[in-house]
C-alpha cells in the first residue's frame, strides 16, 4: 500500500483545465459565490489540518464507540430524573435546537463540497457533511430514549418541523446560514463567524455547566461533537483569507451580518440556559462572562489576524450583553404557553447573583421579576394565566425573535417603508441587514402578518394550540410550580374547550 505522503498532496490538490466545458458554466457564480475568481487565485487554499478518508472513517469510528458507551451508561430515564428540573428544560431548548440545523449544515457543506473554488476546500467540506450528518444524528439518538419519561424531548425532531415562533426564527436563520448560501458566504458565515466565533460557548461553556449540574450526557455529546468542529470550522478562516486580498468590503459585510445573527440566537439558546435555567450551585460564570472569554477575546483574534474590523454596531453589541437575553427571557416566561420547555422565575437568591452579575442592567429588570413574583403569591399557583400575557406580541421582520432590541425604559425598534409595505426590526443592525438585500427578506411574513393574514388565528390559545402545535401537556410552564397545578386550559379565559 502507497504511504499517506506519498499519494495525499497529489489527491488533495487534484483540479483540472476543463477541455468542453467552461470553467463559469461548471462553477456558476450564483452557486459559488462572489467575487468569481478564476482558478489560480484559489489555487493557494490550504487547509491547516489534514486528514484522508480512511484517517477520518477511523477517527470518527473511536468517538462513535465513546459516545456509545455514555449512552449505555447513562442514556436511561434514571439519567434525566436526577437531573435539576431547570436544567433538564434547558436540555430540552438545546436539544431541540440542534439536529435539524445541523442537518441543514450537511447540505451547506455539500454545496461547497460540488461548488468550492479548489479540490482541496471541497474534500474538506466533504468531510464536514460527514461530521454533520453525525451531529444530526446523536442529539436525536439519545433524546429519544427520554421521550417515554417527557414528551417534550419528542420536540428535538418536531420543533423545525412546527410553525412555533421559535422554529419560525430559527428556519429563517438556518435556512438562509446553512441550505441557502453560496459556498463563501457559507464559509464566511458558518466556519468563521458561527462557528468559530460562537460554538464555543456551548462547547466550552455549556459543557462546564453540565459537568457541574452532574449531566454527563450532554457534556461528552457536545464534546464529541467540538472536536469534528474544530476541524471543519478551519475551512471559514482558509476562504477567508484568499476572500480578504480579493474583496476585503465584501467580507467586512458578511461578517457584521452574520456575527449579528449569530449573536441574537445564542442569546436566547445559551443565554436563557446560563442565566436561568442552570441551578445556582452548576454556574460558574454568565453568560455576558462566557460571551467575553469565549467570544470577545478569540473572536477579536480572529478578526485581527485576518485584517478585519470590528462590526460597525459594536457598541450597539456590547451593550446588548447587558440587556438583550433578559429582555427576551422576560417575553418568554410571560408568554411561556408558546414555547416546549418550562421557564423560572428567578427566586431572590438567583436575582442576587443576577444583580451581581449585571450591575448596570439588572436594575432595570429587578421590578418586573419582583412585581411577578408578588402576583404568584396573591394568586397562588392554581390561575396561572394570571401571571402570563393573553396577547400575541411582536416580532423582528428581520431576525423573527420578539422585539426585544434595548432596554426596559428604551426599545430600540426600528421601521421602514419598502416597495410600499412597512417593516419593523428590534435593532439598527437588523435594519441594516434587510435593507442591504430586501429581496430576499421583503417577502417573509413573521408570526402578526400571518395573523393578520389570516393564515394564523388571533387569539393567543387557539395560536399556541392550534397554529405553534403545542397541546397543554407539553407547553411550557413554571418548572418549580408547575406540580402544584393541573388543567391549565381550564384556567384560560376562554374557560378551555
Ligand atoms: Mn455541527
Ligand atoms: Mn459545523
Amino acid at each position: 500500500m502507497l504511504k499517506r505522503e506519498d499519494w495525499y498532496e497529489l489527491a488533495r490538490k487534484l483540479d483540472w483545465e476543463f477541455s468542453y466545458a467552461h470553467t463559469p458554466d461548471v462553477y456558476p457564480e450564483t452557486l459559488s459565490g462572489r467575487p468569481w475568481l478564476t482558478h489560480d487565485a484559489w489555487q493557494p487554499w490550504d487547509e491547516p489540518y489534514r486528514t484522508t478518508f480512511s484517517e477520518y472513517v477511523h477517527t470518527q469510528h473511536r468517538k462513535e464507540e465513546a459516545v456509545s458507551a455514555v449512552h449505555e451508561a447513562l442514556g436511561g430515564i434514571d439519567h434525566l430524573r436526577k437531573l435539576d428540573p431547570s436544567w433538564a428544560s434547558g436540555l430540552k431548548l438545546h436539544s431541540a435546537t440542534l439536529p435539524l440545523a445541523e442537518f441543514a449544515a450537511v447540505v451547506g457543506n455539500l454545496r461547497a463540497a460540488r461548488f468550492g473554488r479548489d479540490s482541496a476546500w471541497r474534500n474538506a467540506a466533504l468531510l464536514g457533511a460527514l461530521d454533520e450528518l453525525r451531529h444530526t444524528q446523536i442529539p436525536l439518538r439519545l433524546m429519544h430514549d427520554l421521550i417515554p419519561h417527557d414528551p417534550g424531548f419528542d420536540w428535538t425532531h418536531r420543533l423545525m418541523h412546527t410553525n412555533n415562533w421559535v422554529a419560525i426564527a430559527g428556519r429563517h436563520l438556518v435556512d438562509e446560514l446553512l441550505l441557502t448560501s453560496d459556498p463563501i458566504e457559507f464559509a464566511v458565515a458558518t466556519h468563521f463567524v458561527f462557528e468559530t466565533g460562537f460554538t464555543n460557548l456551548q462547547f466550552v461553556g455549556l459543557s462546564s455547566l453540565a459537568r457541574r449540574t452532574g449531566d454527563t450526557l450532554f457534556e461528552k455529546m457536545v464534546q464529541s461533537i467540538q472536536t469534528d468542529e474544530a476541524r471543519h470550522a478551519q475551512i471559514g478562516h482558509s476562504v477567508m483569507r484568499i476572500l480578504m486580498e480579493h474583496d476585503p468590503r465584501y467580507a467586512q459585510q458578511l461578517v457584521d451580518k452574520w456575527f449579528w445573527r449569530s449573536w441574537l440566537f445564542f442569546s436566547v439558546v445559551t443565554g436563557f440556559t446560563m442565566d436561568y435555567l442552570t441551578p445556582l450551585s452548576g454556574r460558574t460564570g454568565s453568560f455576558k462572562e462566557f460571551v467575553e472569554e469565549w467570544v470577545l477575546t478569540q473572536f477579536q483574534r480572529s478578526l485581527d489576524e485576518m485584517g478585519l474590523s470590528k462590526p460597525w454596531y459594536w457598541d450597539t453589541f456590547l451593550n446588548s450583553l447587558d440587556h438583550y437575553h433578559h429582555m427576551v427571557y422576560l417575553g418568554a416566561y410571560t408568554h411561556r404557553a408558546t414555547v416546549w420547555f418550562d421557564l423560572v422565575l428567578p427566586e431572590e437568591e438567583e436575582r442576587a447573583w443576577l444583580a451581581a452579575k449585571y450591575p448596570q442592567s439588572w436594575p432595570s429588570f429587578e421590578p418586573a421579576w419582583h412585581h411577578l413574583g408578588l402576583r404568584w403569591e396573591k394568586v397562588g399557583s392554581e390561575v396561572e394565566w394570571h401571571t402570563h400575557g393573553l396577547t400575541p406580541i411582536g416580532f423582528c421582520n428581520l431576525c423573527q425573535l420578539v422585539l426585544c432590541g434595548g432596554t426596559p425604559a428604551q426599545n430600540t425598534a426600528r421601521t421602514l417603508s419598502y416597495e410600499g409595505n412597512n417593516y419593523i426590526f428590534c435593532s439598527e443592525p437588523c435594519a441594516w441587514i434587510f435593507q442591504n438585500e430586501p429581496g430576499r427578506y421583503a417577502q417573509h411574513r413573521d408570526v402578526v402578518k400571518r395573523i393578520l393574514a389570516g393564515e394564523a388565528p388571533g387569539n393567543l390559545l387557539e395560536l399556541v394550540r392550534t397554529y405553534f402545535g403545542l397541546n397543554r401537556k407539553e407547553w411550557g410552564r413554571d418548572v418549580r410550580r408547575k406540580q402544584q397545578h393541573t388543567g391549565l386550559a381550564s384556567q384560560t379565559p376562554e374557560g378551555g374547550s
